[in-house]
């Protein structure tokens, strides 16, 4: 049944009706009403899955999703344009371009974290650059992958879009088949397997995977709206985004004042009972949250640590310098776990992150610029933020996306249409004028021969 829908799909892509911007926008269109229409029913499958707040769901999951839509209606025409660029005299008289050309047939795999945002973003850059695609959503949050099932299959014929809902297996009997594009979100364990699947054809991915992200705080920082913005962006969606500090280092003189403005931070933000706050998340998945409270053995807590296995209730907790070979510190957390670790020197800073992979964000709070500098130059990771979280994914003018163990490609905005569209180089010639001097027999001195390089200018 699969291979025969992407059969389909090759079909239709092979009849060259994606080439159609005006069709593509249609359905851009028609896919912006349709999360209209159905805004509610996403934010309510959310909340179903994992209690997800209202607000947390629109703010980070549907009106993001129209966000990009309306960017990508906006640019379409220009994005899709053969683009002009400068010839070289070598070639003289020329004129070179770009033709942004689609891949054809894209596999879209996405995990449970964000799972409307995760499914959804990477098919606006498909479709905006001429793809069709199936989307693999996942299966630990089936009653958000059921809304997308109804409002892809209402939107799109199947040789367009089509979802498949599944899980592993799943994903691995599309996996087998060719594709010429995989875009994978998941974690780095899993986008590894993509990576050598997507090898045999050679099909060229974007992986947007996870990572230990750091979030270090000098003794500068304004320690109260540093707090809360760390709790912010670590407790948001219950910790379940792959971008959330994983965990704090502190410079020594401060950590114990910024421990005590986290925990007012949190209390502001949810409350003194916070397992009745509307604003908080659950634990998505059941062996998430058994994962996580395995995290919690033998640590010291300095706030929360109380949980409900009924509801896969996990309360924002604080974690007292762990071992660096703890359960904790060994991968990505994931959860509304955060470890605070004090460093005295930059040579402590170091020594911390060389222990892990180059991480998909990370976040420096300084007043000190130099300091700031030094951290975002020195360092290797996907992408971040100077005094806040989170936010550099709001942007879509910039790119998105991890580097080494935390992935490969960025996409949002142009970076999506840029991602699912190969670029064609093309000079265009006349007939006329012929100039000799490239043909043999070669008659130009060796002297002016070894000047050459200035006509590729
Ligand atoms: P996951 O890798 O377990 O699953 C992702 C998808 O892959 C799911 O659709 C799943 O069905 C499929 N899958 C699982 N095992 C597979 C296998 N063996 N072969 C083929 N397909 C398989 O990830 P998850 O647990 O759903 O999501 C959490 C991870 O995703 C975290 O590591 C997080 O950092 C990462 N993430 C990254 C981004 C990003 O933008 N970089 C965004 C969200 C989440």
């Amino acid at each position: 049944m699969i291979a025969s829908l992407v059969k389909k799909q090759k079909d239709f892509f092979g009849s060259g009706a994606t080439r159609n911007v005006r069709l593509r926008k249609s359905y851009l269109k028609k896919l912006k009403k349709a999360v209209l229409e159905y805004e509610d029913q996403i934010c309510d499958a959310l909340y179903a899955d994992f209690k997800k707040p209202k607000f947390e769901s629109l703010a980070t999951e549907t009106q993001f999703i129209l966000y990009e839509l309306d960017e990508a209606l906006k640019n379409i025409d220009i994005r899709s344009k053969p683009k002009r660029m400068s010839s070289i005299w070598a070639n003289f008289p020329s004129s070179d371009w770009l033709y942004p050309q689609p891949y054809g047939n894209t596999l879209i795999i996405a995990p449970w974290n964000y799972p409307f945002l995760l499914t959804i973003s990477p098919l606006i850059g498909a479709l905006a650059a001429g793809n069709t695609a199936i989307l693999k959503p996942s299966e630990f949050t089936s009653n958000t992958s059921k809304i997308i099932y109804e409002i892809i299959s209402e939107v799109f014929p199947e040789e367009y879009v089509a979802v498949i809902e599944g899980g592993k297996e799943t994903s691995q009997e599309l996996l087998s088949l060719k594709w010429d594009y995989i875009f994978f979100t998941g974690s780095t364990k899993v986008g590894k397997i993509i990576y050598q699947k997507a090898a045999e054809h050679l099909t060229p991915v974007t992986l947007e995977l996870g990572g230990k992200n750091p979030c270090i705080v000098d003794n500068t920082a304004s320690l109260k709206v540093t707090a809360k913005r760390i709790a912010w962006g670590k407790f948001l969606n219950c910790g379940q985004t792959c971008i959330a500090p994983d965990y704090i280092l502190a410079h020594k003189e401060i950590k114990d004042k910024l421990v005590q403005e986290i925990i007012n931070g949190i209390g502001e933000l949810y409350g003194k009972s916070m397992e009745d706050s509307p604003d908080l998340a659950r634990i998505a998945t059941e062996s998430h949250y058994k994962d996580l409270k395995q995290m919690l053995l033998g640590e010291q807590l300095l706030f929360g640590g109380d949980f409900n296995d009924q509801t896969r209730y996990l309360s924002p907790t604080l974690v007292n310098e762990p071992d660096l070979n703890s359960k904790i510190m060994e991968g990505e957390i994931f959860g509304p776990l955060l470890p605070i670790i004090s460093y005295d020197s930059i040579e402590d800073i170091e020594r911390h992150l060389s222990n892990y992979e180059r991480p998909l964000a990370l976040y420096v709070f300084s007043k000190d610029k130099k300091f700031r500098e030094l951290i975002i130059k020195e360092y290797s990771f996907g992408g971040g933020v100077i005094n806040d979280t989170l936010l550099h994914i709001t942007n879509s003018k910039l790119p998105f996306g991890g580097i080494g163990a935390s992935g490969i490609g960025r996409y949002h905005g142009k970076y999506s249409f840029d991602t699912f569209s190969h670029q064609k180089g093309i000079i265009k010639k006349s007939f006329w004028p012929e100039i000799p001097l490239r043909y043999a027999p070669y008659r130009l001195p060796i002297r002016l021969a070894k000047k050459l390089k200035y006509l590729f200018q």
